[in-house]
Protein backbone atom coordinates (compact mmCIF):
# COMPACT_ATOMS: atom_id res chain seq x y z
CA UNK A 1 0.00 0.00 0.00
CA UNK A 2 0.91 3.74 -0.18
CA UNK A 3 2.09 6.25 2.74
CA UNK A 4 3.27 9.41 3.17
CA UNK A 5 6.31 9.75 4.79
CA UNK A 6 7.23 12.81 6.56
CA UNK A 7 10.53 14.36 7.24
CA UNK A 8 9.84 17.83 7.60
CA UNK A 9 7.22 20.77 5.86
CA UNK A 10 8.90 20.03 2.76
CA UNK A 11 10.01 16.64 2.30
CA UNK A 12 7.41 14.27 2.43
CA UNK A 13 7.69 11.47 0.17
CA UNK A 14 5.61 8.68 -1.15
CA UNK A 15 6.25 5.39 -0.14
CA UNK A 16 4.95 1.73 -1.05
CA UNK A 17 5.09 -0.34 2.36
CA UNK A 18 3.61 -3.84 3.19
CA UNK A 19 -0.68 -3.55 3.59
CA UNK A 20 -0.92 -4.24 7.99
CA UNK A 21 -1.87 -7.60 8.81
CA UNK A 22 -4.03 -7.45 11.43
CA UNK A 23 -4.23 -9.63 14.76
CA UNK A 24 -6.99 -10.81 17.11
CA UNK A 25 -9.18 -8.28 18.50
CA UNK A 26 -7.64 -5.83 15.61
CA UNK A 27 -9.58 -3.75 12.45
CA UNK A 28 -8.30 -3.14 9.44
CA UNK A 29 -9.73 0.51 8.24
CA UNK A 30 -9.35 1.91 4.23
CA UNK A 31 -8.54 5.34 4.57
CA UNK A 32 -11.18 7.69 2.64
CA UNK A 33 -10.54 10.88 4.18
CA UNK A 34 -8.22 12.05 7.02
CA UNK A 35 -7.59 15.73 7.93
CA UNK A 36 -3.97 17.66 8.10
CA UNK A 37 -4.02 19.17 11.67
CA UNK A 38 -2.25 21.86 12.49
CA UNK A 39 0.28 20.29 15.05
CA UNK A 40 1.57 18.03 12.35
CA UNK A 41 3.17 21.00 10.35
CA UNK A 42 5.05 21.89 14.06
CA UNK A 43 8.47 20.80 13.27
CA UNK A 44 10.23 20.94 16.65
CA UNK A 45 7.54 18.52 17.45
CA UNK A 46 7.85 16.07 15.39
CA UNK A 47 11.92 16.43 14.14
CA UNK A 48 12.85 13.54 16.69
CA UNK A 49 10.32 11.43 15.16
CA UNK A 50 10.66 11.61 11.80
CA UNK A 51 10.23 9.64 9.51
CA UNK A 52 6.91 8.80 10.46
CA UNK A 53 3.38 8.92 9.00
CA UNK A 54 1.23 11.47 10.35
CA UNK A 55 -2.60 11.71 10.36
CA UNK A 56 -4.54 11.22 13.51
CA UNK A 57 -8.19 13.03 12.16
CA UNK A 58 -9.35 9.46 10.25
CA UNK A 59 -12.21 8.25 8.44
CA UNK A 60 -12.58 4.93 6.91
CA UNK A 61 -14.27 2.09 6.20
CA UNK A 62 -13.30 -1.68 8.01
CA UNK A 63 -12.32 -3.85 5.65
CA UNK A 64 -10.64 -6.58 7.76
CA UNK A 65 -12.12 -7.69 11.24
CA UNK A 66 -9.64 -9.56 13.95
CA UNK A 67 -10.41 -13.08 15.19
CA UNK A 68 -12.96 -12.28 18.38
CA UNK A 69 -14.34 -9.23 17.49
CA UNK A 70 -17.90 -8.96 17.12
CA UNK A 71 -19.00 -5.23 17.86
CA UNK A 72 -17.71 -4.56 14.47
CA UNK A 73 -18.27 -5.52 11.14
CA UNK A 74 -16.76 -4.83 7.30
CA UNK A 75 -18.21 -2.40 5.50
CA UNK A 76 -19.06 -0.28 9.03
CA UNK A 77 -17.71 3.54 8.52
CA UNK A 78 -15.72 4.56 11.26
CA UNK A 79 -13.57 7.37 12.80
CA UNK A 80 -11.19 6.28 15.25
CA UNK A 81 -8.70 7.52 17.76
CA UNK A 82 -4.71 7.35 17.19
CA UNK A 83 -4.46 7.93 21.17
CA UNK A 84 -6.36 6.47 24.00
CA UNK A 85 -6.05 6.80 27.57
CA UNK A 86 -6.28 4.00 30.33
CA UNK A 87 -9.13 4.82 32.62
CA UNK A 88 -7.53 3.70 35.50
CA UNK A 89 -4.28 5.42 36.40
CA UNK A 90 -4.72 8.09 38.94
CA UNK A 91 -4.94 11.02 36.10
CA UNK A 92 -7.90 9.26 34.49
CA UNK A 93 -9.37 8.98 37.87
CA UNK A 94 -8.74 12.45 38.38
CA UNK A 95 -10.02 14.26 34.91
CA UNK A 96 -6.91 14.11 33.52
CA UNK A 97 -7.21 11.41 31.50
CA UNK A 98 -5.24 13.12 28.15
CA UNK A 99 -2.19 12.73 30.65
CA UNK A 100 -2.62 9.47 31.01
CA UNK A 101 1.09 7.47 29.89
CA UNK A 102 -1.64 5.07 27.87
CA UNK A 103 -2.60 7.86 25.78
CA UNK A 104 1.37 8.81 24.95
CA UNK A 105 1.80 5.70 24.38
CA UNK A 106 -0.99 4.11 22.03
CA UNK A 107 -1.42 4.92 18.16
CA UNK A 108 -2.96 2.83 15.06
CA UNK A 109 -0.22 1.89 12.63
CA UNK A 110 0.72 3.57 10.27
CA UNK A 111 -0.81 6.84 10.59
CA UNK A 112 -3.63 8.77 8.20
CA UNK A 113 -1.66 9.64 5.49
CA UNK A 114 -2.22 5.44 4.13
CA UNK A 115 -4.13 3.27 2.09
CA UNK A 116 -4.98 1.46 5.04
CA UNK A 117 -4.87 1.77 9.03
CA UNK A 118 -4.75 -1.39 11.58
CA UNK A 119 -6.23 -0.26 14.80
CA UNK A 120 -5.13 -2.26 17.49
CA UNK A 121 -6.83 -4.22 19.81
CA UNK A 122 -5.91 -2.01 22.89
CA UNK A 123 -7.09 1.13 21.55
CA UNK A 124 -10.31 -1.10 20.12
CA UNK A 125 -10.75 -1.87 24.19
CA UNK A 126 -10.33 1.40 25.15
CA UNK A 127 -13.32 2.57 23.47
CA UNK A 128 -11.34 4.22 20.62
CA UNK A 129 -13.46 3.79 18.04
CA UNK A 130 -16.60 5.41 16.87
CA UNK A 131 -19.10 4.19 13.84
CA UNK A 132 -20.02 7.21 12.26
CA UNK A 133 -23.65 6.66 10.91
CA UNK A 134 -25.30 7.11 8.04
CA UNK A 135 -25.70 10.25 8.05
CA UNK A 136 -22.24 11.41 8.42
CA UNK A 137 -19.59 11.40 5.54
CA UNK A 138 -16.40 10.36 5.40
CA UNK A 139 -15.27 14.32 5.39
CA UNK A 140 -17.20 15.29 8.16
CA UNK A 141 -16.16 12.03 9.85
CA UNK A 142 -12.61 13.77 10.25
CA UNK A 143 -13.63 16.05 12.62
CA UNK A 144 -14.37 13.93 15.19
CA UNK A 145 -10.84 14.41 16.60
CA UNK A 146 -10.68 18.14 16.58
CA UNK A 147 -14.24 18.98 17.76
CA UNK A 148 -13.54 16.75 20.25
CA UNK A 149 -10.29 19.10 21.47
CA UNK A 150 -12.09 21.91 21.43
CA UNK A 151 -15.23 20.59 23.54
CA UNK A 152 -12.81 19.55 26.04
CA UNK A 153 -11.28 22.86 26.00
CA UNK A 154 -14.56 24.95 26.36
CA UNK A 155 -15.11 22.38 29.03
CA UNK A 156 -12.11 23.07 31.43
CA UNK A 157 -12.83 26.71 30.43
CA UNK A 158 -16.24 26.70 32.11
CA UNK A 159 -18.08 28.20 28.72
CA UNK A 160 -21.74 28.77 29.97
CA UNK A 161 -24.42 30.01 27.87
CA UNK A 162 -24.17 34.30 27.53
CA UNK A 163 -20.18 34.57 28.16
CA UNK A 164 -18.24 36.98 26.91
CA UNK A 165 -15.50 34.85 24.62
CA UNK A 166 -12.43 36.13 22.74
CA UNK A 167 -10.64 33.83 20.83
CA UNK A 168 -7.04 34.77 19.68
CA UNK A 169 -6.24 32.71 16.33
CA UNK A 170 -9.12 32.02 13.61
CA UNK A 171 -7.44 28.94 11.82
CA UNK A 172 -9.22 25.57 12.15
CA UNK A 173 -9.16 25.31 15.77
CA UNK A 174 -9.79 29.14 16.59
CA UNK A 175 -13.34 28.50 14.62
CA UNK A 176 -14.15 25.26 15.58
CA UNK A 177 -14.27 26.87 19.69
CA UNK A 178 -16.31 29.91 18.08
CA UNK A 179 -19.10 27.41 16.29
CA UNK A 180 -18.71 25.45 19.53
CA UNK A 181 -19.19 28.95 21.26
CA UNK A 182 -22.09 29.97 19.05
CA UNK A 183 -24.18 26.70 19.40
CA UNK A 184 -23.56 26.66 23.30
CA UNK A 185 -25.07 29.88 23.66
CA UNK A 186 -22.08 32.32 23.88
CA UNK A 187 -23.21 36.28 24.84
CA UNK A 188 -20.86 37.87 22.53
CA UNK A 189 -18.08 36.55 20.32
CA UNK A 190 -14.60 38.29 18.96
CA UNK A 191 -12.02 36.40 16.84
CA UNK A 192 -8.59 37.65 15.56
CA UNK A 193 -6.22 37.08 13.48
CA UNK A 194 -3.34 38.01 11.15
CA UNK A 195 -5.42 37.25 7.87
CA UNK A 196 -8.39 38.41 6.69
CA UNK A 197 -9.23 35.10 4.20
CA UNK A 198 -9.64 33.47 8.58
CA UNK A 199 -11.39 36.18 9.58
CA UNK A 200 -13.96 36.02 7.14
CA UNK A 201 -14.59 32.30 8.20
CA UNK A 202 -14.43 33.49 11.81
CA UNK A 203 -17.43 36.36 11.00
CA UNK A 204 -19.23 33.56 8.76
CA UNK A 205 -18.94 31.05 11.51
CA UNK A 206 -20.46 32.79 14.36
CA UNK A 207 -18.36 35.48 15.48
CA UNK A 208 -19.85 38.87 16.29
CA UNK A 209 -16.42 40.90 15.67
CA UNK A 210 -13.78 40.21 13.90
CA UNK A 211 -10.30 41.69 14.39
CA UNK A 212 -7.17 41.74 12.41
CA UNK A 213 -4.20 41.85 14.67
CA UNK A 214 -1.97 43.11 12.89
CA UNK A 215 -3.99 46.73 13.04
CA UNK A 216 -5.17 46.94 16.14
CA UNK A 217 -4.65 47.09 20.02
CA UNK A 218 -6.78 43.97 20.48
CA UNK A 219 -7.31 44.26 24.66
CA UNK A 220 -7.95 47.59 23.98
CA UNK A 221 -10.44 47.13 20.98
CA UNK A 222 -12.22 44.11 22.98
CA UNK A 223 -13.19 46.07 25.75
CA UNK A 224 -14.46 49.10 24.22
CA UNK A 225 -16.84 46.58 22.09
CA UNK A 226 -17.93 44.89 24.82
CA UNK A 227 -19.09 47.45 27.42
CA UNK A 228 -15.67 48.14 29.00
CA UNK A 229 -15.15 44.54 30.40
CA UNK A 230 -12.07 42.42 29.53
CA UNK A 231 -13.51 38.54 28.25
CA UNK A 232 -14.85 35.81 30.34
CA UNK A 233 -13.21 33.42 28.06
CA UNK A 234 -10.03 34.08 26.34
CA UNK A 235 -9.20 31.25 23.98
CA UNK A 236 -5.31 31.39 22.43
CA UNK A 237 -5.45 29.09 19.31
CA UNK A 238 -2.58 30.25 17.99
CA UNK A 239 1.15 29.95 18.73
CA UNK A 240 2.00 33.39 18.35
CA UNK A 241 3.82 34.76 21.44
CA UNK A 242 2.00 37.88 20.86
CA UNK A 243 -1.75 36.43 21.17
CA UNK A 244 -0.17 34.71 24.65
CA UNK A 245 0.69 38.50 25.90
CA UNK A 246 -2.90 39.26 24.19
CA UNK A 247 -4.75 37.15 26.00
CA UNK A 248 -3.74 37.95 29.66
CA UNK A 249 -4.56 41.74 29.04
CA UNK A 250 -8.13 40.85 27.86
CA UNK A 251 -9.21 38.54 29.97
CA UNK A 252 -11.61 40.42 32.53
CA UNK A 253 -11.65 40.05 36.65
CA UNK A 254 -12.53 36.66 37.57
CA UNK A 255 -12.66 35.52 34.05
CA UNK A 256 -10.55 32.39 32.11
CA UNK A 257 -7.40 32.13 29.60
CA UNK A 258 -7.56 28.85 27.88
CA UNK A 259 -4.15 27.78 26.43
CA UNK A 260 -4.57 25.67 23.79
CA UNK A 261 -2.24 25.69 21.00
CA UNK A 262 1.20 25.23 21.18
CA UNK A 263 4.34 27.58 20.57
CA UNK A 264 7.02 27.60 19.28
CA UNK A 265 9.90 25.80 20.74
CA UNK A 266 10.90 27.05 23.98
CA UNK A 267 9.08 29.63 24.02
CA UNK A 268 8.35 31.94 27.32
CA UNK A 269 5.99 34.84 28.47
CA UNK A 270 6.55 37.59 31.01
CA UNK A 271 3.60 37.67 33.61
CA UNK A 272 2.68 39.91 36.03
CA UNK A 273 1.46 38.67 39.25
CA UNK A 274 -0.09 41.51 40.54
CA UNK A 275 -1.46 42.40 37.19
CA UNK A 276 -2.97 38.83 36.44
CA UNK A 277 -3.59 37.37 39.74
CA UNK A 278 -3.78 38.88 42.53
CA UNK A 279 -6.95 40.56 43.27
CA UNK A 280 -8.32 39.51 39.73
CA UNK A 281 -8.85 35.87 40.49
CA UNK A 282 -8.12 35.53 36.95
CA UNK A 283 -8.00 31.73 35.89
CA UNK A 284 -5.28 30.10 33.34
CA UNK A 285 -6.34 26.85 31.99
CA UNK A 286 -5.18 24.50 29.40
CA UNK A 287 -6.11 21.36 27.76
CA UNK A 288 -4.80 18.77 25.44
CA UNK A 289 -6.07 15.77 23.14
CA UNK A 290 -9.76 14.48 23.91
CA UNK A 291 -10.99 11.89 25.65
CA UNK A 292 -13.26 8.92 24.11
CA UNK A 293 -16.58 10.21 25.96
CA UNK A 294 -15.29 13.75 23.75
CA UNK A 295 -14.79 12.19 20.53
CA UNK A 296 -18.59 10.25 20.66
CA UNK A 297 -19.80 14.24 21.45
CA UNK A 298 -18.27 15.80 18.94
CA UNK A 299 -19.90 13.03 16.50
CA UNK A 300 -23.50 13.36 17.88
CA UNK A 301 -22.85 17.34 17.14
CA UNK A 302 -21.83 16.89 13.94
CA UNK A 303 -24.38 13.66 13.03
CA UNK A 304 -27.09 16.11 14.02
CA UNK A 305 -26.14 19.28 11.78
CA UNK A 306 -25.30 21.44 15.12
CA UNK A 307 -22.17 21.90 14.18
CA UNK A 308 -21.31 22.31 10.67
CA UNK A 309 -18.39 21.55 10.16
CA UNK A 310 -18.02 20.87 6.61
CA UNK A 311 -18.21 24.68 6.12
CA UNK A 312 -14.68 24.60 6.82
CA UNK A 313 -12.94 22.09 4.16
CA UNK A 314 -11.65 24.35 1.42
CA UNK A 315 -9.04 21.66 0.11
CA UNK A 316 -8.87 18.18 -1.07
CA UNK A 317 -5.86 16.37 -2.09
CA UNK A 318 -5.06 12.81 -3.09
CA UNK A 319 -1.87 11.05 -1.31
CA UNK A 320 0.47 11.69 -4.28
CA UNK A 321 -0.58 15.19 -4.20
CA UNK A 322 0.03 15.48 -0.11
CA UNK A 323 2.98 17.99 -0.35
CA UNK A 324 0.61 21.01 -1.40
CA UNK A 325 -1.93 20.26 1.16
CA UNK A 326 0.93 20.93 3.77
CA UNK A 327 2.37 23.48 2.09
CA UNK A 328 -0.67 25.55 2.86
CA UNK A 329 -1.22 24.40 6.33
CA UNK A 330 2.32 25.41 7.50
CA UNK A 331 1.72 28.71 5.67
CA UNK A 332 -1.53 29.13 7.58
CA UNK A 333 -3.19 31.80 5.43
CA UNK A 334 -5.56 30.85 2.25
CA UNK A 335 -6.58 27.70 3.36
CA UNK A 336 -8.46 25.98 6.66
CA UNK A 337 -9.60 22.24 6.34
CA UNK A 338 -7.35 20.77 4.44
CA UNK A 339 -8.50 16.87 4.00
CA UNK A 340 -6.10 14.00 2.36
CA UNK A 341 -7.81 11.20 0.13
CA UNK A 342 -5.97 8.09 -0.04
CA UNK A 343 -8.53 6.20 -2.06
CA UNK A 344 -8.29 9.14 -4.81
CA UNK A 345 -10.53 12.27 -4.99
CA UNK A 346 -13.36 10.32 -5.64
CA UNK A 347 -16.93 12.06 -3.68
CA UNK A 348 -17.22 11.47 -0.68
ZN1 LIG B 1 -5.47 17.20 15.46
ZN1 LIG C 1 -4.75 6.48 32.55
Amino acid sequence: MRVATYYNNNDIRIDEVPKPKIGPGELLLRIEASGICGTDVIEWYRRDKVPLVLGHEIAGEVVEVGKGLTRYKKGQRLSASHHVPCGKCKLCLSGHETTCDMLRKTKFYPGGFAEFVRLPKINIELGGVYPLGPSVTFEQGTFTEPLACVLRGQRLARMQEGKSLLVLGAGISGILHIMLAKYKGAGFIAATDLVDYRLDFAKRLGADITLNAAEQDIPGRFKGLNKGEGADIVIVATGAKAAHLQALESVKRGGTVLFFAATAEGETIPLSINDVFWRNEVTLTSSYAATPKEHMAALRLIASGKIAVEELITHRFSLDDIQEGFRLVAQARDSMKVIIKPQGLRKD
